[in-house]
């Protein structure tokens, strides 16, 4: 038995029998021309073939499985049009090389470019240039496309996927699939949450041939791949799979159903998401809303802050994803832990009573104002309502306030049509909590971040794991202030919602709807979990 640790992109049980699947790699020799112009006329000819061939694949996947997934086709399309591949191309040709060599070697060069990238999603479309350079070199030298072929279901395990390759997976013969390379962020791995198939990659192990058809377990909850487990192990994991199916079974079976108690009490469930692709997950899973999109994922792990565009194309896309269904984003929430370079934040020696949240968008009106404004034209497109997170006083409302009524009136100025958006904030600190009967009245609405009014009320940060006991959210004094903050809410007329982990905590559902708390955020896969708690309590 062999054990290997993987990345995640899906969760789920698979145990079946392996099958390699090694990629046809089409390689050309180096190779003079001495006709460079008939080379690229090949070169041409090859590229409109290609072209017409990822045309057909995306009407193709239009309606095999929608707009957002087929896109890839387009952008793969789209690359052959590219100027910088073609110019690279092109170059070699120049330097009197064959076609089929030129296109081999451009599609390394560049694939090795995006490769070296910092940024994950920059690194990630390295898998889509290489794909897309072995279909031209496939159309110029006339060779069939290669399929992922197996009769019996299977787990598939490859150097890396492309995109098209994993679109066309039999989903009816792959049980899982697990990769040595690859990224949580690739294409690859937005196809396979869609998809629903459990699958790993960045998987510490070697293609050996001897793995083949040796039975193997992908575990997309723990990241682990089991080749050959022993026994009791299997019979373990066997028996947590059967588990995991009847309850996801079980759980289907609440889709449409209401947020509702044996006596009538309704509450909201909605969904914390990180990035656009999260959305999908939000509504596979039923939820009613967005309840906490946090938008610093956008910023991080990247060389510069995302654009006016970037953000307002993530913003609209997850707005349109949720079709008139609520929408909460929580603007920027930097530092603490999540840190970007680029903001050349200094070392601080307490960062999580630092300088963090709306205390830098406050102070760097450049950075605040480019996410309202996308927010804001965003706002035309769904029902928004924008969230500040980390207020300690009337005062940063009172400025926000002000900030957010001039960015609106100038994107009237410049003929946008904002839509209407409500305004509210996070209660996650204790000054936010005492403050709730006056902050009420200046805002649309309340989220409660109970992750952090956890550590600032208990003075415990929630990184350090020797506090993990002091770091309660039980803690009779947090309860409080989340008591006295729907309270207030509820008597200035305003809803409250709760969207840090004690949301999901199914021990304190009862008391939340006691209270009255309208909207409960939680991580998509806890939103069926929740409803059925909730539709169980009298
Ligand atoms: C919270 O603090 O509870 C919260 C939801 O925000 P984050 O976990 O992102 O700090
Ligand atoms: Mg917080």
């Amino acid at each position: 038995m062999e054990t290997y640790r993987g990345k995640s992109v899906m969760q789920g049980i698979a145990v079946g029998r392996l099958y390699l699947h090694r990629r046809a790699d089409y390689h050309a020799a180096v190779q003079t021309a001495s006709d460079p112009e008939a080379e690229r006329a090949r070169f041409l000819a090859a590229v409109d073939e290609a072209k017409a061939e990822l045309t057909h694949l995306y009407e193709e996947a239009l309606v095999d499985i929608g707009e957002e997934h087929a896109q890839i086709f387009e952008i793969h399309r789209m690359l052959l049009e590219d100027e910088f591949y073609l110019g690279t191309v092109a170059d070699i040709l120049l330097g009197g090389y064959q076609a089929a060599y030129a296109i081999d070697e451009a599609g390394k060069r560049v694939a090795g470019m995006f490769a070296d990238m910092e940024d994950e999603y920059m690194k990630s479309r390295a898998a889509d240039i290489r794909d897309v350079s072995q279909r031209v070199l496939r159309a110029l030298l006339k060779l069939p496309e290669e399929g992922i072929r197996s009769e019996e279901p299977v787990i598939l395990a490859a150097e890396d996927l492309t995109p098209s390759e994993t679109l066309k997976l039999d989903k009816e013969k792959i049980l899982a699939f697990v990769t040595v390379k690859g990224s949580v962020n690739s294409h690859t791995a937005i196809l396979a949450r869609s998809m629903g198939i459990p699958a790993l990659v960045n998987t510490e192990f070697s293609l050996a041939d001897s793995l083949q058809g040796k039975t193997c377990v992908v575990d997309g909850f723990a990241g682990n791949f089991i080749v050959e487990p022993e026994e009791a192990l299997l019979t373990r994991i066997l028996s947590r799979k059967e588990a995991w199916e009847a309850d996801l079974l079980a759980l289907e079976q609440l889709k449409g159903r209401e947020n509702r108690t044996k006596s009538g009490k309704k509450i909201n469930i909605y969904a914390n998401i990180g990035n656009v692709a999260d959305a999908d997950a939000a509504l596979l899973a039923d939820a009613g809303g967005i309840g906490l999109f946090r938008s610093e994922f956008l910023y991080l792990g990247r060389e510069s802050a995302p654009t006016e565009e970037e953000q307002f194309a993530a913003y609209r896309a997850v707005l349109e994803k949720m079709e008139g269904r609520e929408v909460v984003i929580r603007t920027l929430d930097i530092g603490a832990d999540k840190r970007a370079d680029y903001f050349q934040l200094d070392e601080e020696e307490n960062p999580a009573l630092g300088y963090r949240g709306i205390r830098i968008c406050l102070d760097r009106e450049d950075i605040f104002t480019v996410q309202l404004r996308a927010l804001y034209r965003a706002s035309a497109y769904g029902r928004l309502a924008i969230m500040f997170p980390m207020i300690v006083s009337m005062e940063e409302v009172v400025q926000i306030r002000q900030i957010a009524e001039g960015v609106r009136k100038q994107l009237l100025e410049e003929g946008y049509v904002p839509g209407e958006v409500e305004l509210g904030i996070m209660v996650e600190t204790p000054a936010a909590a005492l403050l709730s009967d006056r902050l009420a009245r200046a805002v649309d609405f309340f989220s409660i971040g109970t992750n952090d009014l956890t550590q600032y009320t208990l003075a415990a940060d929630r990184e350090n794991r020797r506090l993990e006991k002091i770091c309660n959210a039980h803690h009779e004094a947090v309860l409080r202030l989340i008591e006295m903050t729907v309270k207030n809410a509820h008597a200035a007329g305003i809803w409250v919602g709760i969207c840090g982990e004690l949301a999901a905590d199914e021990t304190l559902t009862e008391r939340f709807l006691e209270l009255g708390v309208d909207e409960l955020s939680v991580s998509p896969s806890a939103v069926l979990k929740l409803r059925r708690k909730v539709r169980e309590l009298p």
